[in-house]
């Protein structure tokens, strides 16, 4: 659909957004490297968790600098922008906004002042207490307002910058300022001389260690890793601080980790060619496949993904059924790219901009549609209206993820509750409003086993209701979660139904 930039967005529907994840951050020290151009082909390699705009922030070891703009890492660098960002240390973000809207002033890496020269911040996550955040700023600063928040930045990120303006180190401000902060974070930040990264005491987005032959690299990712030749060495531990410079790599644990990793990360969000905690997220994906054909067969003909985020379960769904797998779609996997804005009678075709069926392949079968998951279910019901009048005998659908009830605030915009399909649906009504034959979820204790991680170490409150870490109380409010269901303590608050 079209944006009030002119951009079309990856969504297939107006009115139909698919779970956006918030960013993926980079970082790498290496003296000797043409650190912009690996920072460049990290973020390409991240672009899929951020395409709304790029920047990459590069120290010589005494200035800093910056370049970021809207649009994707394609479009925002050229040969001359990455030329004039020297130096041997670089950060670099991808942005999908959750805090803060999409406009320049809110594109990171944001710049701040030091009490000894400048810090450069990019985040992966969200917070959920900026309120108390931007009462300390105001507090720290006399109610003046500085650096990228005196210029409109209306982002968490833009209120950790300021909180990082203290005396002493820049690893001092940062450990002090680390437990804080509520929610989500995965932290790339740099001064002139040194590289940082930092990631939530719960580790609910990833972030792993990678080493050059001349250098370090920290990423949201594997894959990451993989672009720009580096070797995966480690995940940066929930809770934990590295530091990187001349004199190499050191770690503090600032805070105990109370690991609590996203279990979405697993279903939708991450490359499948990534790992995260050890688990290949494509092998993941495709058990949750194998299970969900043995928690929902079906008699059907043909197997096909919602392309691409459904292949890996199709692929599992057809090998534990023994149902022939077949690519019944294709997906124009550049409609998100253009900045041509759709005539008024191909946007009237909607899905058909991103996904068109082939109808040999599918007319006259029973065919099982495998999907990642079902937020407002617009997309569902377009795709089956679609293979329906492309043939279709019977379009039974299965989903790879539990029914979304709940909304994230770790860094995914899904939608509001009231928006929720499954919040006030039971399947089979979902299954008639999108006009399927048959539909069916995998359960929470399938898609879990699949990950190969413990159910205590994953975050399932889309799912389940049971947010790791607690909400204040006017956030909880504003999405609809009842406020008796939100009183828990506030290291880990969960939320149930409303009797
Ligand atoms: S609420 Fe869902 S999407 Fe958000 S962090 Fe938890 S599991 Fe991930």
């Amino acid at each position: 659909m079209a944006r009030g930039d002119g951009t079309l967005s990856h969504d297939l529907l107006p009115g139909e957004k698919g779970p956006q994840d918030a960013c993926g951050v980079f970082g790498v020290f290496a003296p000797g490297e043409e650190v912009s151009k690996l920072t460049y082909y990290g973020l390409y390699a991240l672009q899929h968790r951020g395409q709304e705009s790029a920047g990459i922030a590069t120290s010589d070891g005494s200035q800093i600098l910056v370049y970021k703009d809207m649009g994707l890492v394609s479009q925002v660098f050229d040969e001359t922008s990455l030329e004039a960002l020297q130096g041997h240390i670089a950060i670099g973000h991808t942005r999908y906004s959750t805090t803060g809207g999409s406009i320049w002033s809110n594109a990171q890496p944001t710049l701040g002042p030091r009490p000894d020269g400048t810090v450069a911040l990019a985040h992966n996550g969200n917070l959920v207490n900026t309120e108390e955040l931007l009462a300390l700023v105001e507090e720290r600063h006399g109610g003046q307002s500085r650096g990228e928040i005196a210029r409109g930045n209306t982002t968490d990120t833009a209120l950790v910058t300021a909180l990082l303006n203290t005396e002493g180190s820049l690893e001092d401000s940062l450990a002090e300022i680390m437990p804080r902060l509520h929610g989500a974070y995965c932290f790339t930040l740099m001064d002139e001389r040194t590289l940082y990264a930092a990631r939530d005491p719960q580790g609910i987005r990833p972030l792993v260690l990678g080493r050059l032959e001349r250098g370090w690299v920290v990423a949201s990712e594997t894959a990451a890793l993989d672009i720009c030749g580096a070797s995966f060495v480690r995940e940066v531990a929930p809770g934990e601080m590295l530091v990187i410079d001349e004199q190499g790599l050191r770690s503090r644990q600032v805070i105990e980790p109370k690991p609590k990793g996203c279990v979405f990360e697993y279903v939708y969000l991450a490359r499948p060619d990534t790992r995260i905690a050890g688990r290949s997220v494509n092998e993941s994906r495709a058990e949750m496949g194998r299970r969900l054909a043995r928690e929902h067969p079906v008699e059907a003909d043909l197997v096909i993904p919602t392309p691409e985020s459904g292949t890996p379960a199709a692929i599992g769904y057809a090998q534990e059924s023994g149902i022939a797998y077949g690519q019944g779609m294709v997906k124009n996997a550049y409609v998100g790219r253009t900045f041509i804005q759709p005539s008024q009678t191909i946007r009237q075709l909607g899905i058909r901009l991103k996904l068109n069926p082939l109808r040999e392949v599918i007319a006259g079968k029973r065919l099982v549609v495998i999907d990642d998951s079902i937020v407002r279910g617009n997309t569902q019901r377009a795709v089956v209206r679609m293979l329906r009048e492309a043939g279709a005998a019977e379009v039974h659908v299965r989903i790879s993820s539990p029914p979304v009830r709940w909304p994230c605030f770790y860094g995914i915009d899904f939608a509001s509750r009231a928006e929720l399909i499954a919040n006030g649906l039971d399947t089979e009504e979902i299954a008639r409003s999108i006009g399927a034959d048959s539909l069916g979820y995998i359960s929470e204790e399938g898609m879990i086993a699949a990950t190969e991680q413990g159910r205590g170490a994953l975050c399932t409150a889309c799912f389940s209701g049971e947010y790791p870490v607690s909400l204040p109380d006017p956030v909880a409010r504003a999405q609809g979660i009842p406020a008796s269901a939100n009183s828990a303590p506030l290291e880990h608050r969960t939320v149930k139904e409303p009797a």
